[in-house]
């Protein structure tokens, strides 16, 4: 799989290139916007990475533009904490999906892989596990049809399960992931909101998605 990382802080596109190269794929970095604008438009990638703050053409021109012109190609928003306008933006304008800066690597592959295999679909923005799906854009999250109404936080943490289903969480990581903070072990805060998540998802469905992992943590069990 070919990507094309257009981002300007020299530390993070090395750690996106090397991190994505030991699993296999070529990587090809850009730091300005004009050139990383000029890269998407004239060679073959599969996937685009692509900053949002960068010097020339910044990351949401590149996205319009590239949309203006019809191309399909797969763009995954790279996003500080803060810029929470840009993602809906980016995502108004047809990114396939953000990431939220510091982030994992692995979280980065997982995401590459998911927007490229359904590039050809119409599902963008969309993550669905069984009956579960979770419109990012809309913010929508319904189970069986059913719309379930979640709170900012119960919606994030629910993100963070669905996007890597079957895959566990340790308390730890959905702290960090959810909260943004380090984890204190003495607080039970994970704990209460899964069960505000699973009455809401689970209550009324034969099949219980959220599954604890005992001395572990929790994922979304996968679909059969
Ligand atoms: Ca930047």
């Amino acid at each position: 799989m070919r990507v094309l990382v257009i981002e300007d802080e020299k530390k993070i596109a090395t750690f996106v290139r090397k991190g994505l190269e030991a699993e296999g794929f070529v990587v090809e970095v850009s730091n300005h916007g004009d050139e990383g604008y000029l890269l998407a438009t004239t060679r073959p990638y599969d996937a685009v990475v692509l900053d949002i703050m960068l010097p020339g053409r910044d990351g949401l021109s590149i996205l319009r533009n590239l949309r203006d012109r019809k191309a399909p190609l797969p763009v995954i928003l790279l996003t500080a904490r803060s810029e929470l306008n840009e993602r809906l933006e980016g995502l108004n304008l047809g990114a396939d999906d953000y990431l939220a800066k510091p982030f994992y690597i692995e979280e980065l592959i997982a995401r590459l892989h998911a927007v490229t295999r359904r590039a050809s679909g119409a599902t963008q923005g969309i993550l669905t596990v069984g009956n579960l799906s979770m419109n990012l854009l809309t913010r929508e999250v319904k189970r069986a049809g059913a719309a379930i109404e979640l709170t900012p936080r119960e919606f994030t943490l629910l993100e963070h399960l669905m996007r890597s289903p079957g895959r566990v969480l340790t308390r730890a990581q959905i702290c960090e992931q959810v909260w943004g903070y380090d984890f204190d072990p003495g607080t039970n805060l994970v704990e209460v909101y899964i069960q505000r998540l699973r009455k809401k998802i689970d209550a009324d469905d034969p099949v219980e998605l959220i599954e604890t992992i005992r001395g572990v943590g929790y994922r979304v069990r996968p679909a059969p």
